[in-house]
């Protein structure tokens, strides 16, 4: 594919890559995305389940709803196109990745400088007194039907996974590292994302800004392919087999 191959050129001449990446990059892990065919959003109380707002009023449902998700992301292992950010950062070609993803499966992959712009569901925490949980076993328990909600032993109050729920803001940390990121790469790479949801998605348009050109690898339209330098309308796993290839 001609696309593929252009979009291969432009990482060979590129030294400082920033990538993002959506859920389209954790499809072929079988996790769904939210707005691809199959995804999440069909479902048409998902907004509301996956809200602060839902989470405070009825922890207990949160959890319900939620836990064929936790299923798929605990069973879920990294993509080639994981894979292949891991190798350009091993080649020192790529600076950073951010994620929209709470999957934690670029940290699986092997990827070092990530910035988790929506949190991870592996980690939660104490909204009272802060305290720290790693959720495995709780979302073991809560799918086996042992457990409804985790709740902190000392505050007794519903544990919140690391998520950034909808209404709750982006992590200070991983925005400005992902900021800073965008604005100093020599090349953009978009990885499965519809780029649609903010600020995450003004990432792009600070590359581009800063004088970077952009990649994007997405099965649908994105309302930034107009802007980018190259478009690959396809499947990442194949798009991510032949970059593999490249840079064996
Ligand atoms: P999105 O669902 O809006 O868009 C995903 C895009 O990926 C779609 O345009 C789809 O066409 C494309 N896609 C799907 N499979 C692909 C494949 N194999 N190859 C290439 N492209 C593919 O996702 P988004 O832009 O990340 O934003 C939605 C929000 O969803 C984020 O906030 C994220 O936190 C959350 N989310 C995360 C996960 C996860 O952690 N894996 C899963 C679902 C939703």
């Amino acid at each position: 594919m001609f696309e593929t191959e252009q979009a291969i050129n432009l990482i060979r001449e590129s030294n400082r890559i920033f990538a993002l990446s959506g859920a389209g990059i954790s499809t072929e892990a079988g996790i769904p995305d939210f707005r691809g065919p199959g995804g999440l959003w069909e479902d048409s109380t998902l907004m509301e389940k996956l809200s602060a707002t839902g989470f405070n009023r009825d922890p207990e449902g949160f959890y319900r709803a939620n836990v064929k998700l936790f299923s798929e992301v605990r069973k879920a292992k990294p993509t080639l196109a994981h894979q292949l950010l891991v190798r350009l950062e091993e080649l020192g070609k790529l600076d950073a990745v951010a994620t929209q993803n709470i999957d934690g499966l670029h940290r699986a992959a092997g990827s070092r400088k990530i910035f988790e712009l929506h949190g991870t569901y592996h980690t939660g925490h104490c909204p009272k007194c802060r305290a720290a949980f790693e959720m495995e076993d709780f979302y073991a328990e809560i799918q086996s039907g042992r457990l409804k909600v985790p709740l902190c032993r000392a505050c007794a109050i519903p544990i919140k996974p690391d998520v950034v729920l909808f209404e709750d803001p982006i992590p200070v940390d991983a925005w400005e590292g992902a900021v800073d990121a965008a604005s100093q790469c020599d090349l953009m790479l978009v990885f499965g994302s519809s780029l649609v949801v903010y600020p995450a998605a003004e990432l792009p348009m600070i590359a581009i800004s800063s004088g970077a050109p952009i990649v994007i690898v997405n099965l649908e339209e994105t309302a930034y392919d107009s802007l980018a330098r190259v478009v690959v309308r396809g499947k990442l796993g194949e798009f991510a087999k032949s970059a593999l290839a490249a840079f064996d």
